[in-house]
Formats: C-alpha cells, sequence, structure tokens
C-alpha cells in the first residue's frame, strides 16, 4: 500500500439504491476528479471553494475510449487536512445503479485512482492522525452494530475517549521516566523534578488509572464482542422456545417433537445491555440417530467454547436421569452455567434440583415471557458492570486493547517494586518505557505495522 496513491472506491454498500456514494482520497483526487465530475456551472473543480456541493454531469469513458456523460449528481469537495482521511477528497453522489456506480468507479480508475484496499479511508485517517486506533475500532463495531447498546458504545468510542484516558497515563509516565532518566545521568545531584517517592506515587496512581481501564473490559466485551452462551439441556424442556423469545423472533422450529433442532443454530441478540452470541443446539440424551447424534457432539463442542451456558429443565415434569447427567457434565465447566427451570406455567418441579445442583437458578416460561426480566437481571450483573455509562465513559471493547491494559499494568508494577525495594533505578527505567511502550499500543501511537493491517482488513472497501 502507497500511502501517496489516490484511492477510489463505492462507499454505500453494493446494491440497486436511490444514491450511491463514491469516494477519492490522495493528493490528485481534486484532478482525477475533473475529468469525471462536471459542474453545470463549467467552474474546473480546483477553482471550487471547499466544503461545498456542486451539481454537475458524471462521465465515463465507452468501450472505445470516448467520454459522455452517464449520469448526473453532486460532487462534494473536501481540502487536506480537513477530511475524514486529512487528504483532499472528493466524494461524488450518483444514482445508485449496480451497473452505473461500478462504471463510475472505473471512469475514476482510468482517469488515474487506484482501487482501495478494504478499510484503507480509516486506514489513512489513522495514519494521517485524524483519529487513534480505539477510535477506528470503534468505528468498526459501529458498522458492525447489532444491538441498540453495541451502538452507542461503538458511536461513543469514537470520538477518541480511549485516547484520551491513554494520553493522560502516558503523560504521567514521561514525567516519571524524565526524572529516572535525570537520576540515572546525574546521581549525585538532585536535578530530577521527582523525588523517589513522588515517583512512586505518580506510579501507584498510573496503576489505579489503568486497572481501572482494564476493568471496562468485562463490561465492553459483553456489549461489543458478545458472550457466546449456549442453551443445552434433554430433548423438549424448551430450548428452542427460550432462543427464539431472546431473539425475539421465531428463528428455531419449536414443536413437541424430540430431537428437531439436529444442527448448532447461531444468532446475535441482546439481553439488557449484554450481547449474546446464542447457541441453540441438539437435546442432549443417548440416541442411535446417526445425524442427532452429530448434532450433539456439535453441540457439546460449543458448551466447552460457551462463557454463559443456559442449561435448561422443565418445570413441568420431575427430574430424571438424564438431568442428573447434564447437572454432572456441567459441575466443572469454565462457563458461568445458570440453571433454567422453563415451563413454569405448568409447575417447577425441577426448582429443587436445580438449587441443589447449581450457582444460580432462574424460573420462567420460555411460552409467555413471564420471568425473563430475572435471567436478565442475572446475565447483566455477572457480565456488565452497572456502573459504567456506555455514552461517557471510555470501555475497552476488545482483547487486543485489553491485551495492552495487561502489559502496561505488568510493566507498571514492576517498576514500582523496583522503586520500593530500592533496586537500581535503571530498573525502574526500563519497565518504564514498556509501560510507555504498552499504552502506545493501546491507543495506536506505537502499534505494528501488522497489528494495523489486521484490524483494517475487517473494514470493507469504501470505509
Ligand atoms: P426443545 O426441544 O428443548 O428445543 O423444546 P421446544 O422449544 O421445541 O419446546 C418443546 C415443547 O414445549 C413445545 O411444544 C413448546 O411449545 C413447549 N414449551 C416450551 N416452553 C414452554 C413454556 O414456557 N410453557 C409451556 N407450557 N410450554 C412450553
Amino acid at each position: 500500500m502507497i500511502l501517496g496513491d489516490t484511492i477510489a472506491a463505492v462507499s454505500t454498500a453494493r446494491g440497486k439504491g436511490g444514491v450511491a456514494l463514491l469516494r477519492v482520497s490522495g493528493d490528485r483526487a481534486v484532478e482525477i476528479c475533473e475529468r469525471v465530475f462536471l459542474p453545470r456551472n463549467r467552474k474546473p473543480l480546483s477553482d471550487c471553494p471547499a466544503r461545498t456541493a456542486l451539481y454537475g454531469s458524471i462521465l465515463a469513458p465507452d468501450a472505445t475510449g470516448v467520454w459522455s456523460e452517464i449520469d448526473d449528481g453532486i460532487a462534494t469537495l473536501f481540502r487536506a487536512p480537513a477530511s475524514f482521511t486529512g487528504e483532499d477528497t472528493v466524494e461524488i453522489a450518483c444514482h445508485g445503479g449496480i451497473l452505473l456506480t461500478e462504471t463510475v468507479l472505473a471512469a475514476l480508475i482510468a482517469a488515474g485512482a487506484r482501487a482501495a484496499e478494504a478499510g484503507e479511508f480509516t486506514r489513512r485517517a489513522f495514519l494521517n492522525g485524524k483519529m487513534g486506533l480505539s477510535a477506528a475500532e470503534a468505528l468498526g463495531n459501529l458498522l458492525e452494530a447489532q444491538t441498540a447498546e453495541q451502538l452507542t458504545l461503538a458511536h461513543a468510542g469514537t470520538d477518541g475517549r480511549i485516547e484520551a484516558r491513554c494520553r493522560e497515563i502516558y503523560d504521567s509516565l514521561c514525567a516519571v521516566l524524565a526524572a529516572v532518566y535525570a537520576k540515572i545521568d546525574y546521581p549525585d545531584e538532585d536535578l530530577a523534578d521527582m523525588s523517589r517517592e513522588e515517583m512512586e506515587a505518580a506510579l501507584s496512581e498510573c496503576v489505579l488509572r489503568v486497572e481501572a481501564l482494564r476493568a471496562t473490559y468485562r463490561t465492553g466485551h459483553a456489549i461489543a464482542e458478545g458472550i457466546p452462551t449456549v442453551i443445552c439441556g434433554k430433548p423438549n424442556v424448551g430450548k428452542s422456545s427460550l432462543y427464539n423469545r431472546i431473539l425475539g423472533r421465531d428463528a428455531a422450529i419449536v414443536t413437541d417433537i424430540k430431537g428437531t433442532t439436529r444442527d448448532v443454530l447461531c444468532d446475535t441478540a441482546a439481553l439488557g445491555r449484554v450481547t449474546l452470541r446464542l447457541y441453540d443446539t441438539a437435546g442432549l440424551h443417548e440416541t442411535s440417530d446417526v445425524v442427532e447424534q452429530i448434532g450433539i457432539d456439535r453441540a457439546r463442542d460449543a458448551m466447552e467454547r460457551a462463557e454463559l451456558i443456559l442449561a435448561v429443565f422443565d418445570g413441568a415434569s420431575e427430574p430424571d436421569a438424564e438431568d442428573e447427567a447434564l447437572a454432572q457434565a456441567l459441575q466443572n465447566s469454565n462457563a458461568t452455567v445458570v440453571a433454567v427451570v422453563n415451563k413454569s406455567d405448568l409447575g417447577t418441579r425441577s426448582e429443587d434440583f436445580c438449587r441443589a445442583h447449581f450457582a444460580h437458578t432462574v424460573m420462567l416460561s420460555a411460552g409467555s415471557g413471564e420471568g425473563m426480566e430475572r435471567l436478565q437481571a442475572l446475565v447483566e450483573e455477572r457480565f456488565a458492570s452497572g456502573e459504567l455509562d456506555t455514552k461517557n465513559d471510555a470501555i475497552l471493547t476488545n482483547a487486543r486493547q485489553k491485551g495492552a491494559a495487561e502489559a502496561c499494568l505488568e510493566a507498571l508494577r514492576n517498576a514500582l517494586n523496583a522503586l520500593r525495594m530500592g533496586l537500581p533505578i535503571e530498573l525502574c527505567c526500563n519497565d518504564c518505557e514498556s509501560a510507555m511502550q504498552a499504552i502506545g499500543e493501546l491507543d495506536g501511537r506505537a502499534v505494528s505495522e501488522d497489528i494495523v493491517s489486521q484490524i483494517f482488513s475487517h473494514f470493507c472497501v469504501g470505509k
């Protein structure tokens, strides 16, 4: 990828629509668009003021290379650095036909642009200092959001609040490091701005701040990434009914015939604030049916990867050997296991059994929805902090950010130990540098090229 290139892409989704938007960004954006877009006022684009929208003709070459009008539309001009990417940018809105937008893109390429790679506009915005890495990740989440809470969190993150928090920590560390360097360079003179005690206090303060940031990941993960959640239980207890109830629609087939769900179904749904990546599984029991057995094996695999297991039992009948086997199998699960006594409208016969075997038991009726609020409250309490405000707080949302925060914490604790134990100041210096490196990875100022590429490859073309 060459940063100097001028790139172009269709930024709206592929498909027939009222309008489509193409974006062109780079040093030659205006010059290239002058060939493709002719303002109705006949002024060259380069003479038009920035941040204006111009109506005009859109031109493209035919098979013989002759350029002619193929559509009319609006071009909006942005001049560096006041654009999304920080470069000269032209946005062309044309009518939203599939062939039409492809023809306009081909015309832009014929005029000298290069087809943009996935996420390249946002990547340029990041590389040109228009946004931090965590803000870019939030933007990616905004495009992927499937629940209202995900949307709120992602939108809030695009303003760079994680970067702002990192900057504060970074600046404190800089001050400590400057004092450490002064002590190393002039051990006998008292040139440092901070005493050893003041350094300790500053580092302790950094530890608290990073710990607080690290702690937000529990909620950020639960909202942004979603909790892998498996619904399991013997046949006919109401697993598919619960799956549909949480999703709010009839996604899984519900019948009173055993073995209806044979494969693992998967969907994303909100349960209160928490996002569940929900798996409905085949009923666990002994079977000679080969297809059903494969489904049961897949159910067990899904259970091993789950962070939350909703083990469903039938409130209308006494627990039996199959329920007992399930309770035993879940005894040592790493996931949070919630026993759901379903069909509470018909009775709660499995309640005592569930209370005896599980730390969490909820009575509900997947059929009517009665009791769902108790399941929601329990899941929210386990996975999301009620104290965090998705609109206003800096919240870590992915494992990369959490990993960087943890690396920073470890380095900070080592630095603090070195100071407290009176070890040579050089040791503290190395650890402070590592902590700064980790904070730089978190907000993106010191992140490796590979990681940057990996993050932006998840974006769509045109973003
Ligand atoms: P699964 O095999 O465990 O997925 O169970 P289903 O969701 O297919 O449900 C089995 C049967 O139980 C169906 O006839 C459902 O209508 C019924 N059922 C599920 N939940 C409830 C409930 O809360 N109350 C009552 N009365 N029936 C339910």
